[in-house]
């Protein structure tokens, strides 16, 4: 069968599988009218097996096997959209106060069409599907909660892909995959450090100990990480975000506190710099005679793309929607993905799927005012068929 004539006939639907999920997004683990639209759609399609709500978290796992002999393949779309208002003045524009403002809704759209091109080809179909519709990415949790939910058992998965629309890289022509093997996203390590001083008068700062001047001294040193400490051909980023300290322009402050991140590809990289940056704020807070706690909230591993998925991929979509319809990316994200989650358990590719509108009307995501390109969505359903099928 010719995978992108049937894919592009599911256009229509796609996208207004999309525009009614933009008008009710929901945000981290919380996605109960998200579940039942995909809860909704599957049920049409047959599948073996359809699980909802595994425990507590909500997300959505289903199988399909085909008749031929094969492996199991997991395909994933997150679901989850971000707490932004907003500002497209689409008709469909979400008026919940909460917003899909990185495509994840065309996600779960082309997912689910992807669904019923496979159910219509069970007789073609090497192997098993298994089709993972994850909550809170933005969060970075989802991916752990299903895995824990069996996501990847029963039958065991063997690999795993997914891609991400928008315009995240730049530079790829709407419609078109964009492939990387090796790193594709980085690793994110989240921090929160807080200074601890002796508060007392702005006149008199011998009787006390600044945790603001301290905060500024250590924010100058962490800089120096990356610069210093890290070979220059290790790629690596770090941003405090956050700091918050004091009150009024003649008090001196007790404490201080300051939330930062940095990125990475490389989790030897990761671990090095976690370990500088509690040194350094420590030091540095002790050599001023405070002190300094350092709390690691959240981290993501790397997004590192198997090369002969990768690569299968690229072929596989030259194929089936045209020579060039695969553009290979020169760089890496300094984005996260808990896509990253899955590849530490199994082989896997994340792919970039171009859904730029173009100049002026490109948004970026997470933007009040970011927009897709709905009419290339069907070229991404039909890649991430195609590879199950021709796998
Ligand atoms: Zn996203
Ligand atoms: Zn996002």
């Amino acid at each position: 069968m010719d995978i992108a004539k049937r894919a592009k006939e599911l256009s229509a639907d796609i996208v207004s599988l999309r525009r009614e999920l933009h008008a009710c997004p929901e945000v981290d683990h919380e996605l109960p009218l998200t579940e039942s639209v995909v809860v909704r759609e599957l049920a049409k399609l047959g599948l073996d097996d359809i699980k909802s709500n595994q425990g507590k978290k909500h997300g959505v796992f289903a199988t399909l096997k085909g008749s031929r002999a094969g492996n199991v393949l997991a395909i994933r779309a997150d679901m989850d959209a971000l707490p932004v208002k907003e500002e497209t003045g689409l008709p469909f524009a979400s008026q919940n106060g909460f917003m899909h403002a990185c495509g994840h809704d065309a996600h779960v759209a082309m997912l689910l069409s992807v669904a019923r091109i496979l159910s219509e080809q069970r007789e073609d179909l090497p192997g098993t599907v298994r089709f993972i519709f994850q909550p809170a990415e933005e969060t970075v949790y989802g991916a752990v909660s299903l895995i824990e939910s069996g996501a990847l058992d029963h039958p065991k998965v063997d690999e795993i892909i997914a891609l991400h629309t928008g315009n995240i890289w730049r530079g790829v022509a709407p419609g078109r995959v964009g492939y990387r093997a090796g790193a594709m996203m980085a690793a994110t390590n989240v921090f929160k450090i807080t200074l601890r001083g002796k508060g007392g008068h702005g006149a008199m700062p011998h009787l006390t100990v600044d945790p603001i001047v301290m905060a500024a001294e250590v924010i100058s040193q962490l800089q120096t990480l990356v610069s210093r400490e890290i070979n220059p051909f290790d790629p690596a980023v770090l941003t405090i975000g956050k700091i918050e300290g004091g009150t009024v322009n003649n008090v001196i402050a007790e404490s201080c506190e300051m939330r930062g991140m940095f990125r990475t590809f490389d989790i030897k990289v990761a671990a090095f710099l976690e370990e500088r940056v509690i040194a350094t704020a420590k030091g540095v807070a002790e050599a001023m005679r405070g002190s300094a706690d350092v709390e690691f909230v959240s981290s993501l591993p790397p997004v590192i793309n198997d090369k002969a998925i990768t690569l299968k991929m690229r072929d596989i979509v030259n194929d089936v929607l045209g020579e060039g319809y695969a553009q290979e990316l020169e760089f890496p994200s300094s984005g996260a993905e808990d896509f990253a989650i899955y590849l530490q358990k199994i082989p896997g590719a994340f792919f970039f799927h171009s859904a730029a509108l173009g100049g002026e009307r490109d948004y970026p995501h997470h933007n009040p005012k970011f927009d897709i390109d709905e009419s290339v969505l069907w070229t991404g359903a039909a890649s991430l068929a195609a590879y199950a099928l021709q796998r």
